[in-house]
């Protein structure tokens, strides 16, 4: 295998040259992985190999957690104050920033998001949390808590060690951003595994890293399988803590394989079924372009993507039309392209799956009002697809599809729609389209999910937490609140005069 990948991009969103390294990156270099092992990279536009990357399994995994161990003893850590914290990543935003059209285009490679998405979204959003989080690493404190005159009480925040991350391929440099960002500001070192999908812009990231001035293994990027790599991350026990973006079936095995091993703290965010509920006073025109967005944005490949749209009977004809032509308009294409809106799925297995989804829905009796096929022979495109006269009890309506397919419900009273938007196993987002502000808030507040929105679908905010409740995950990443899960809260007891 050689040792660097090479590719000239001439498109029209993107002309340049981009060269990244292939091999596995431990304690500050690109070495190669003890057995050998490679993942080919597939571009989903075409279904061909772009090249092949190194494989990390479990061997690589512990050299890099002992590197990572090492790195949290000696030179990072409690061994470095906040302020230098965050200067190193303050810089990693800056050297981001100068390589972004790169990131942006291996994203669409390898992705096959429309690189214009892949730029002004994901990577612009990638070094936004970057930017956000190093802010936050001088300012990690814990509290004096009064007790009684004899004794000085605080806490201390501290960080937990070395932690172990693994991420999808859906927004491959947000979620790279959004785990390592807090895990470097509150003084941990990270062992990641990117997705097998999506691993050539994180290697492109490991050549910024000790450029930024970190010392060496601080950050170890080990791409690798899922079910040896990632495997051998959830079980290694110098790692003290696994955070986890991904399906709930992996979820669960992360989690088993962490209780039985040293019992690490696990954070997980999981899949959703989002309900998007539009009452017949919502101002249509809006609520239609909310729910396109909701739905199609990212291919429908959004944890939270609103894919169960629940439409009050008063206006469902005229939402089904409206929705109907601008779900028809949507530009399905080449992810070079300049306008393109909705690339190829991510891989033939997430092409296979969401078809498969599709021809359950038929089976089952629910209507393909719209789409319902692949598009053209080569690689993965998938029509913009809805279904109508959907039962709460087939399978499109009740699993995560992750894919360009929505599922419109009609409904009756407010009641009924919180009882069946709240109906599910999945909680990590909801929206309400009404113009009653009592109505809004009300039913945000009833439904279970981890974010709701008021007339809008598919909003992040860094600054705010996000994350799902009952099967969605555990944990909140972004904001202040993902700080918790990189600390552990130490308390001290100072016996300022208490005698025996
Ligand atoms: P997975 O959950 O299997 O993959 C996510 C990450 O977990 C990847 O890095 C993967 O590695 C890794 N992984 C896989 N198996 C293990 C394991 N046993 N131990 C540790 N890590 C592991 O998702 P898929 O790619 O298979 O997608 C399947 C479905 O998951 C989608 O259709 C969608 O419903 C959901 N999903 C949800 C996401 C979200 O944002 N919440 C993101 C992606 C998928 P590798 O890439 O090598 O398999």
């Amino acid at each position: 295998m050689p040792s660097t990948f090479t590719k000239t991009f001439d498109t029209p969103a993107y002309k340049g040259t981009v060269t990244i390294p292939l091999g596995l990156y431990i304690n500050g270099e690109f070495v190669d992985p003890v057995e050998g092992g490679i993942i080919d990279v597939v571009n989903p536009a075409t279904g061909k190999v772009v090249t092949s990357i190194a494989a990390g399994t479990k061997a690589d995994i512990d050299i890099a957690a002992k590197a990572a161990k090492e790195a949290y003893k000696t030179s990072w850590g409690l061994k470095v104050p906040g302020t230098q914290r965050g200067k190193l990543m303050s810089k990693l935003a800056v050297l981001m920033e100068e390589h972004i059209a790169e990131f942006a285009a291996l994203d669409a490679l390898a992705n096959g998001k429309a690189y214009n998405t892949a730029y002004g979204k994901d990577n612009k959003g990638a070094i936004a949390v970057m930017e956000y989080y190093a802010g936050w690493a001088d300012k990690i404190s814990g509290k004096t808590i009064e007790t009684n005159e004899k004794k000085l009480a605080y806490t201390r925040h501290e960080p937990i060690g070395v932690v172990g991350q693994i991420i999808p391929w859906n927004v491959p440099m947000f979620s790279l951003s959004l785990k390592i960002a807090p895990a470097l500001a509150t003084g941990n070192t990270i062992v990641l595994k990117p997705s097998e999908l999506t691993p050539l812009s994180a290697l492109l990231f490991c050549t910024l890293i000790e450029q930024a001035g970190f010392p060496p293994g601080v950050i170890n990027i080990v791409n690798g399988y899922g079910s040896t790599a990632g495997q051998a991350i959830s079980e290694h026990p110098l790692i003290e803590k696994v955070a986890f973006t991904g399906s709930t079936l992996t979820g669960r095995k992360i989690m088993e394989a962490a209780a039985k091993s040293n019992l690490k703290s696990v954070t997980l965010e999981l899949g959703g079924k989002s309900p998007n509920i539009i009452f017949d006073d919502a101002d249509l025109e809006q609520a239609v372009k909310w729910a396109i967005h909701g739905i199609y944005f990212n291919h429908g490949q959004n944890c939270s993507a609103g894919s169960r749209i629940f439409v009050q009977e008063g206006i469902y004809d005229k939402f089904l039309d409206q929705f109907t032509e601008q779900a028809r308009a949507i530009k399905v294409g080449d992810p070079f392209s300049p306008d393109t809106y909705q690339g190829p799925q991510v891989s033939k297995t997430q092409f296979e799956r969401i078809m498969g989804y599709i021809t359950s829905g038929q089976n089952d009796g629910a209507t393909v009002h719209l789409g319902g096929k692949q598009i053209g022979q080569e690689g993965y495109f998938i029509e913009p697809t809805i279904f109508t006269e959907c039962q709460p009890n087939m399978k499109i309506v009740r699993e995560e599809i992750f894919g360009p397919v929505a599922c419109v419900i009609r409904f009756k009273t407010e009641d009924e729609v919180i009882e069946q938007a709240n109906d599910t196993s999945y909680g990590l987002a909801a929206s309400v389209f009404t113009k009653d502000i009592d109505r809004a808030i009300r039913v945000a507040h009833a439904l279970e999910a981890g974010t709701a929105w008021i007339n809008c679908s598919n909003q992040a905010e860094i600054s705010m937490p996000f994350g799902g409740f009952k099967q969605s995950g555990i944990g909140r990443d972004l904001s202040e609140y993902a700080l918790e899960n990189y600390t552990n809260v130490k308390a001290v007891h100072v016996n300022i005069g208490l005698r025996l």
